[in-house]
């Protein structure tokens, strides 16, 4: 058994009268099971290894036995526990409990829900692991500001889920929300090569693609281009024909599994396979970002998953490029890309909320939402030509830290130095924004070579806007950003 993890501070459960909940994700290689209250806390969990090669019972028991350890850790009574929610990657039957199927483990067609509600006495609620994942990243995560959201997970496969009014939308028959499962080349065999003899001989015709088959079995699908496991089998496709990378060397020789933070470490020595590879994927993804956004045109797309958390600042940028140039007009809105917030805990927490909203407590995630109160809000005068942010009002040049911290600039020469960013960007800033007043004085602007290096050695993406756009990116944006603003 694994040891459990205690959050502090942890509230004395005897006189603690809130409502508990478990929040479980059963995953092909661990089940994460999560001590949750009403508000989102968590307040500890524990991982287990998923037994492998083994009957269905013995998955079932591995559930059971975990969910045992955490109530028997803090002494709880089963009937303490108001509901458990429990993610499964595959599709499941929400109302019955049932799972239909899993590709990757076996719990296909166990009556799951039933089976654990019969055991402890509680409510067990069940869905789709990319759905939670998404329905967590909408109540507490990177899309809580919004009630409409896709959320988009890039790991061993792609796991995605749909929010809609702060709902999970699961589709007819909970079929929705497979973005990863979207065909993003057709298979279809072209125009011209079905012509065959009515062309005349000297028309070279394209031959049918021919694509790798998908988990799902189908072929064209996202994540046949853009996963963990299609970037793996690229690289050693490559490697076959000889083109040269750290790769081997970073996996001791043996490639035949190539993990996201290998990738991460190839990306950092500049290894020129890799780097082809992710923005090869950067930019199918980005275009599946397109897709979304003229299918369902959610307030927030969230990226996270694996791939992603290793390898973010070289994905955003090519994303955020991509789905800049669309050039399929829509009305102006705050609609934005974001990066997950909840990591692992996205899916625990999308439990929860799949549990209390079944239970009839929080009927919607997205209205009890813990909104960032931390940060002051920006607010650009254009009359004025001062910068309100909070309670301070700047007529002059100033910037702002990731705490929202906001500083005076003493540099006068209308230049970015490096040592003035080493001041307050640090390893964690994904984004800087520079705010200037229009586009005479964005053409003016001077950022240093020495300080462009520095940017593009942390990997942080350089935006430079109008003062309002300033102050809206510095107000919704949900990653870790500083900010320069040139008032003067
Ligand atoms: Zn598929």
């Amino acid at each position: 058994m694994s040891e459990i993890k205690v959050i502090d501070p942890v509230p004395d459960f005897t006189k603690f009268d809130s409502r508990l909940y478990l929040g479980m994700d059963v995953g092909g290689t661990k089940i994460r099971t999560a001590l949750v209250g009403e508000d989102g806390t968590i307040y500890a969990f524990l991982k287990e290894k998923t037994p492998r090669d083994c009957e269905p019972e013995v998955t079932i028991q591995a559930i059971e036995t975990s969910i045992h350890a955490l109530l028997e850790y803090f002494l709880l009574p089963q009937n303490r526990i108001t509901a458990i929610g429990i993610a499964i990657p595959g599709v499941v039957e929400p109302q019955s409990g049932d799972v239909v199927v899993t590709p990757n483990m076996n719990l296909t067609g166990i009556p799951l829900g039933k089976r654990l509600s019969a055991h402890f006495g509680i409510p067990v609620f069940l869905g789709n692991d990319g759905n939670l994942g998404t329905l967590g990243e909408t109540w507490l995560g990177a899309a809580r500001s919004s009630r409409n959201s896709v959320g988009i997970f890039v790991g061993t496969g792609v796991g995605s889920g749909i929010v809609i009014d702060g709902k999970l939308w699961t589709g007819a028959g909970h079929g929705a929300g497979e973005i990863g499962h979207i065909v993003v080349q057709t298979p279809a065999m072209g125009w011209k090569a079905r012509l065959g003899n009515l062309l005349p001989e000297s028309v070279v015709t394209e031959k049918v693609p021919d694509f790798p088959v998908c988990g799902c079995g189908n072929v064209g699908c996202l994540e046949t281009f853009a996963s963990r496991t299609a970037m793996e089998h690229e690289i050693q496709e490559a490697l076959k024909l000889g083109v040269q990378s750290c790769i081997p060397e970073l996996c001791e020789g043996d490639v035949s599994l190539i993990k996201a933070g290998t990738l991460a470490k190839a990306l950092k020595a500049n290894d020129p396979l890799v780097t082809v590879i992710v923005h090869y994927t950067a930019e199918v993804l980005a275009y599946a970002c397109l897709t979304v956004r003229h299918l369902i045109d959610p307030e927030v797309i969230v990226l996270g998953g694996g791939v992603m958390e290793a390898c973010h600042r070289y994905f955003m940028p090519i994303i955020e490029k991509i789905t800049e140039a669309d050039r399929l007009p829509a009305a102006p809105s705050q609609r934005r890309i974001v990066l997950s917030q909840l990591g692992d805990d996205a899916v625990v927490l999308g439990a929860v909320a799949l549990a209390r909203s079944g239970m009839n407590y929080g009927e919607n995630p997205a209205e009890d939402v813990k909104p960032d109160s931390s940060r002051p809000k920006f607010v650009w005068n254009e009359t004025l030509g001062v910068m309100n942010v909070g309670s301070k009002v700047f007529d002059s040049d100033f910037f702002v830290d990731e705490q929202g911290e906001t500083f005076l600039r003493t540099e006068t020469d209308g230049k970015i130095h490096r040592s003035e960013l080493k001041s307050f960007v640090d390893e964690q800033i994904s984004q800087i924004i520079i705010g200037v007043k229009g586009a005479e004085e964005a053409q003016k602007l001077k950022v240093t070579e020495k300080a462009i290096d520095f940017l593009t050695l942390k990997g942080i993406f350089v935006r430079v806007c109008p003062m309002e756009e300033a102050a809206e990116v510095m107000n919704c944006t949900t990653q870790p950003t500083v900010g320069v603003f040139f008032i003067k």
